[in-house]
C-alpha cells in the first residue's frame, strides 16, 4: 500500500548546502515546503570548503551570517609541501589573487570575499536552524521517482528505514540533489562546459595523532608533493616517470 500525503507547495530534493538553504529562504517567504534526503544524517565530509561572498548574502539575509563566520575561519589555503614533515612550502595563488574581484570589496560588499566553512560545519549549522525555524526536513526518506503533470507533480518517496513508500502531491519540485542530479538527467536538461576533466582524485578521510605537524595549517589544503617520481625500471633499464594519470591506466589494464 501506498501513502498519499496533503498537497504541498514545494517538494526540495537533496539536504546538501543548497537544499538546506532553499528551506530557510522558502520558510522566510511563508511557502511551506518539505524537504527530503536519503542519507541518514548530515554530511561530516568538508567537501565545499570555502564559501563566496555572494553565499554569505545569503545567509546574512536570513540572519545566519554571524553564525557562519564564528563557524569558521580565515579562507582555506592551498600549499606544497615535499612531506608533511618538510620546513619549508610553496603557497599557490589563492582564488582572491587570481579572481581579483574588485579593488575596493569593501565598496561591493561588507562581506569577506571567502570563508573557510566547510560543508561538514555549515550543514549541521543549517539542519539545527532549519529545525529551530519548524522547517519540514526528513533524512532517510529519497525521492524513487516523480510525474510532472498540469497540477505540478507527483513524487513518489521511499522512507530508507522502513522500506515504506509514499506519494507526494507538489506544486513544484525543486531539484538540490547535487553534480550528478537524476532529476536534471530524467528531465534532459543538460550540463554546459568542459564535461568530465581527466583529472581523478582519491579523497581518504581519516583521523591521526598529527596536531604537530599540522599545527598552524588547520584549515588548509596540502599537497604532498610526491609526484611525479623517478623510479628505476630494472626489467627495461629505463627510468619511469610515474604520474597519477599513469597509475590509474596500469589499475585499469590490470583490471581488465
Ligand atoms: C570529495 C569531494 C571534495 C570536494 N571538495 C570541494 C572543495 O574543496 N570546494 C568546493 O567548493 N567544493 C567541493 N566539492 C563539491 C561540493 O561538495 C559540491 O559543490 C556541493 O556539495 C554542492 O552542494 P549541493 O547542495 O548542490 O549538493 P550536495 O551537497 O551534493 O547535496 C545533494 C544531496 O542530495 C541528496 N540526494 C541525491 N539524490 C537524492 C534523492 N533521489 N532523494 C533524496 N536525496 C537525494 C544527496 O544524498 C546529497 O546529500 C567536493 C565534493 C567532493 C565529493
Amino acid at each position: 500500500m501506498i501513502d498519499q500525503e496533503d498537497r504541498i507547495p514545494v517538494l526540495i530534493v537533496g539536504a546538501g548546502g543548497a537544499g538546506l538553504a532553499l528551506s530557510l529562504l522558502l520558510h522566510q517567504q511563508g511557502i511551506a515546503s518539505v524537504l527530503i534526503e536519503r542519507r541518514p544524517d548530515v554530511s561530516w565530509y568538508p567537501r565545499a570548503r570555502n564559501l563566496n561572498f555572494p553565499t554569505l548574502e545569503v545567509f546574512r539575509g536570513l540572519g545566519l551570517e554571524a553564525q557562519v563566520i564564528a563557524a569558521g575561519a580565515h579562507f582555506s589555503r592551498t600549499l606544497r609541501k615535499a612531506t608533511l614533515a618538510s620546513h619549508g612550502e610553496e603557497e599557490f595563488p589563492s582564488i582572491e589573487q587570481f579572481l581579483h574581484i574588485a579593488d575596493h570589496l569593501e565598496v561591493v560588499t561588507p562581506e569577506p570575499p571567502f570563508w573557510y566553512c566547510p560543508q561538514g560545519r555549515l550543514e549541521p549549522l543549517l539542519l539545527g536552524e532549519a529545525k529551530r525555524r519548524g522547517c519540514d526536513v526528513r533524512y532517510n526518506t529519497e525521492l524513487t521517482s516523480f510525474n510532472p503533470d498540469s497540477e505540478g507533480v507527483s513524487a513518489t518517496i521511499t522512507d530508507r528505514a522502513t522500506g515504506t513508500l509514499s506519494v507526494l502531491q507538489a506544486d513544484y519540485l525543486l531539484a538540490a540533489d547535487g553534480a550528478h542530479s537524476q532529476i536534471r538527467k530524467v528531465l534532459g536538461v543538460n550540463g554546459e562546459g568542459l564535461g568530465v576533466l581527466d583529472e581523478h582524485y582519491v579523497f581518504v578521510y581519516f583521523r591521526a595523532l598529527w596536531g604537530e605537524l599540522i599545527r598552524g595549517y588547520e584549515n588548509d589544503a596540502i599537497l604532498i608533493d610526491r609526484q611525479p617520481r623517478l623510479l628505476p625500471d630494472h626489467r627495461c633499464g629505463s627510468w619511469h616517470v610515474l604520474d597519477p594519470r599513469k597509475i590509474r591506466e596500469g589499475l585499469h589494464r590490470r583490471a581488465v
